[in-house]
């Protein structure tokens, strides 16, 4: 296997990471790997890809290093966190001339573990390989999964698990948290640096902080109101899982609603619903706030800075608002969103959140057929659907538009479940099969009924874990 590496990260010097080899798998066993991904990475393929996505085997070109930096984890600032069961292999230039980084994910101990073992189980390794991929099929920005790998190693969790690794294709790796521990120790010089830096990689049309801060705003600002589109809850929207170029990153206790509720939290540690369905948003600008509280001491006047920042901020929650509107408009056929719309999104949305109507399946009904089986007031139902037939006479292609917004199947968490639990059992069929179906998530597959369906009372998943 031959990776085609072009470093830079390294380049940036050992303030910013640790150089950290992989702990070597006992026996790697390769799971899975992303055949597709791996072409546009320029990656050629041998026998031993286990070895190596397992790290086991250092590729060539390779210098594997572990990140710094901090994060306010549910709002409270903890000064250094790092890659504590992460490192970076290196960057390579994809197909499309964008820098990727190639991260190992469960590969052993570093300076960053804390109390950790740096290690992973299959379950989570599995959740992020399926559900990533699925986001990016679903059309939303995220970092993707290239392989993963039994280690044949069993970590302790709150029982002995299958140990596994998960190798992870990002845009970059820097986060809120790495512009943060910098600011926070005040090496002003090499918050400069990162600056630079993360312009030159990310938005090298950005003119200095103030342009980097816009263009990462912008990026959540279109983010946030796509994972809303298809009820996605992250689940853990700490600074330091805010990554500055927009993608959705770390899929530890993620889930997707079935039945919807706008205040649905999973994360059995997000107790205070911090991060809830319909808090996202305003989390995003709190996210945002910080980065630029962060970015601060690279502006000539802070006052002015601080005030100009502020300024912006609110902007984005306008920007926000406006995404949010055009996802929801065009997932009920409108192309050319009007303010108004946002009073036809709300009613359904009502409507739903009273009857607990399946997310994805109202949807998918309302583009494929009537959604009166979802919705239980019918009489609410009708007049709003007259409302909405009314509405779409302005439009144009509205069957299409809304078959391409509204999903048939999405990782419904019990599926995911029920996939880890095959897999820990050794039955790697369920798993491969919801990477298949899910590759297509607006067609209808032969034989994907079961995966359409909302789970029975006994197949619910109350809860997610971080892993
Ligand atoms: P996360 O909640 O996944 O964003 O992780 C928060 C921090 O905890 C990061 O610095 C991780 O590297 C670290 N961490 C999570 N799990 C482990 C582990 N098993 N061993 C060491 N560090 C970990
Ligand atoms: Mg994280
Ligand atoms: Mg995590």
């Amino acid at each position: 296997t031959k990776i085609p590496f072009d470093n830079s990260f390294a380049t940036l010097g050992t303030d910013f990471f640790t150089h950290q080899m992989p702990e070597a798998a006992p026996t790697p066993e390769l799971i899975a790997y992303n055949d597709a991904l791996g072409s546009e990475l320029g990656i050629t393929q041998g026998d031993d890809l286990g070895a190596i996505f397992g790290g086991a085997h250092l590729p060539e070109g390779a210098e594997p290093l572990a990140q710094l930096y901090a994060g306010h984890q549910f709002g409270n600032y903890n000064p250094q966190l790092g890659d504590g069961r992460a490192v970076l292999l290196g960057e390579v230039i994809d197909s499309k001339g964008n820098r990727r980084d190639i991260q190992l994910k469960g590969s052993g101990r570093t300076p960053y573990s804390r109390g950790g073992d740096g290690k992973a189980w299959l379950g989570p390794v599995l959740r992020e390989y399926v559900v990533s991929e699925a986001m990016r099929a679903l059309g939303i920005p995220t970092t993707r999964a290239l392989a993963a790998v039994r280690t044949g190693e069993q970590v302790y969790r709150e029982a002995m698990l299958p140990g596994a690794i998960v190798t992870r294709v990002a845009a970059s790796h820097i986060r809120v948290g790495t512009f943060q521990v910098f600011a926070a120790r005040q090496q002003i010089d090499k918050l400069q640096q990162l600056c630079e830096y993360t312009i030159a990689r990310h938005y090298p049309d950005a003119n200095g902080p103030e342009g980097l801060l816009q263009a990462a705003m912008d990026a959540q600002a279109k983010l946030i109101p796509a994972w809303m589109g298809v009820g996605f809850i992250h689940g853990v929207m700490n600074t330091d899982n805010c990554q500055i170029a927009g993608e959705t990153i770390d899929y530890g206790p993620c889930a997707f609603m079935d039945g919807f509720a706008s205040d649905r939290v999973f994360s059995s540690i997000d107790r205070m619903g911090r991060y809830s369905y319909e808090n996202q948003p305003d989390i995003a600008i709190w996210n945002m706030a910080q980065l630029a509280t962060s970015l601060v001491p690279l502006m000539p006047d802070a006052d002015a800075a601080i005030e100009r920042f502020t300024a912006m901020l609110h902007v984005m929650k306008d920007h926000l608002r406006a995404e949010w509107l055009a996802v929801f408009a065009e997932k009920i056929g409108i192309a050319n969103t009007r303010v108004e719309d946002a009073e036809l999104i709300t009613d359904l949305l009502d409507m739903m959140e009273k009857g607990g109507s399946d997310f994805t399946n109202t949807f998918s009904a309302l583009t494929r057929g009537s959604a009166i089986d979802e919705i239980t007031d019918r009489d609410a139902y009708q007049a709003w659907h007259e409302k909405w037939q009314d509405r779409l006479k302005d439009e144009s292609a509205s069957e299409a538009l809304m078959a391409s917004r509204n999903p048939l199947i999405i990782p419904r968490n019990h599926r995911i479940e029920q996939m880890i639990t095959a897999a820990v059992e050794g039955n790697f069929a369920p798993f491969h099969r919801l990477n298949k179906v899910l590759s297509t998530p607006f067609e209808h597959g032969d034989d994907t009924d079961d995966l359409k369906r909302p789970p029975h009372t006994h197949e619910i998943v109350p809860a997610t874990f971080c892993g």
